[in-house]
């Protein structure tokens, strides 16, 4: 078959590289954007959604990206933060030949982006792209990939939560407590699941009333309307459904001390962080609470392959970071996602000045005799 993949860089400042590819042959016009491989190689999602334009597209790709680098950093997976869009209609333009060349463009980036399975796109859709390239990261166990994160994610949530209750009522117990879930899909399914068995009261709102319904069976789920969940007085409100739900209108309408869910994106501004502390809310930031997913992902790296010990033993490190988080804002007064945000910037800075420095510190050979 006739390469037709044409790849164009997009220069584009504080980003390593940031790559378009088109391919008429099959519909592909694609964005993969590597925000900082100093910890390691570039992981993150392909997302396929109908942009507009290019224009919005690489503003998406760019903040995804981004927010990738300060999730893995904080997570210590060792890896970098980039991502990848397809601008298209996921029910009109999917294809293999599409996919074949999406692989073909992961490839060309050496292994600088590793790509994964994120907004409407599929292990399925991956095992084509795994065909032109060995940088896809999240597949099946019985393909040696990591499986489902979903549960992963649940399980760092559901700790997280914990955490947030221990901080704000002194006694870490969801027993007793009422949690309201915005949206019960793949991982607000498995918290409910969770917070059910550890005795809270759990409420659980989603446009998908059949979901809702099995969960009032197997779990005893309170349904609670999409319009109730996020003014319910509850101990916990936890989003697991849409990013950018915490704004001016929102936050004074919320009845919850804690805020601490799986969606991405929360605040709608940085500047929501403050108002939510402002209020009182404890906010569990989310790239920080919701990263069970990609740590889970990140064990595939190691040396002696996936071993889901492992994951768990760094999932389990979740709530210990929170609390560092919760330190940080209340020392410095700083709402908990500004801290995060530092956080993250630091010890990205920080590892690039010890590569610096160890750079500078081996002498060059033969001229100091360097090497012994
Ligand atoms: P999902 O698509 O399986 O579930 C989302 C659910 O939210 C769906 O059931 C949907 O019907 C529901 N929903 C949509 N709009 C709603 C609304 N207005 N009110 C109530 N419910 C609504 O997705 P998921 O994998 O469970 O992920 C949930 C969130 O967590 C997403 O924001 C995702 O980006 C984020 N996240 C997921 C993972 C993971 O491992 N899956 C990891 C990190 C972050």
């Amino acid at each position: 078959m006739t390469n037709t993949l044409q790849i164009t860089d997009i220069p584009v400042a504080g980003y390593e590289r940031v790559v378009r590819g088109v391919d008429p042959s099959c519909g592909l016009h694609a964005i993969i954007a590597v925000h900082d491989t100093t910890l390691g190689p570039a992981l993150g999602g392909l997302r396929m959604w109908p942009y507009a334009s290019e224009d919005e597209a690489l503003f998406d790709v760019k903040r995804l990206s981004r927010g990738m680098t300060f999730k893995s950093a904080v997570a210590q997976t060792g890896l970098g933060g980039g991502k990848a869009v397809m601008i298209g209609d996921p029910k009109k333009v999917k294809s293999e030949a599409l996919y074949l060349a999406m692989g073909r463009l992961v490839d060309a980036l050496g292994g600088k982006y590793i790509t994964a399975e994120d907004v409407n796109t599929s292990v399925g859709d991956l095992e084509i792209i795994r065909r032109a390239t060995k940088y896809v990261a999240g597949l099946e166990r019985k393909d040696g990939g990591s499986g489902n994160p979903s549960p992963y994610t649940a399980y760092g949530v559901f700790l997280g939560i914990k955490a947030a209750l221990g901080w704000t009522f002194g006694n870490d117990s969801p027993k007793g407590r009422t949690v309201a879930i915005q949206g019960t899909g793949a991982v607000g399914s498995a918290l409910a699941k969770r917070l059910a068995e550890a005795g809270a009261k759990v409420y659980g709102a989603d446009k998908n009333v059949e979901r809702l319904k099995q969960l009032e069976k197997e779990i005893g789920l309170i349904p609670a309307s999409e319009a109730d969940v996020m003014t319910m007085k509850c101990d916990v409100f936890a989003p697991c459904a849409l990013g950018a739900i915490l704004h001016d209108q929102s936050i004074p309408k919320l009845d919850t001390p804690i805020v601490a869910g799986a969606a991405n994106n929360l605040l709608l501004e940085p500047r929501h962080g403050k108002m939510l502390a402002d209020r009182g809310v404890l906010y569990a930031p989310d790239y920080v609470i919701n990263a069970g997913g990609i740590i889970n992902v990140s064990v595939e790296f190691h040396p002696g392959g996936y071993d889901e010990k492992v994951a768990l033993g760094k999932i389990e490190r979740i709530p210990q970071a929170l609390k560092e988080l919760w330190t940080i804002s209340k020392e410095e007064r700083i709402p908990p996602s500004d801290a995060a945000d530092r956080l993250a910037e630091r010890i990205v800075a920080d590892a690039r000045g010890a590569k610096k420095t160890t750079s500078c510190a081996v002498p060059p050979r033969g001229r100091t005799g360097g090497g012994g």
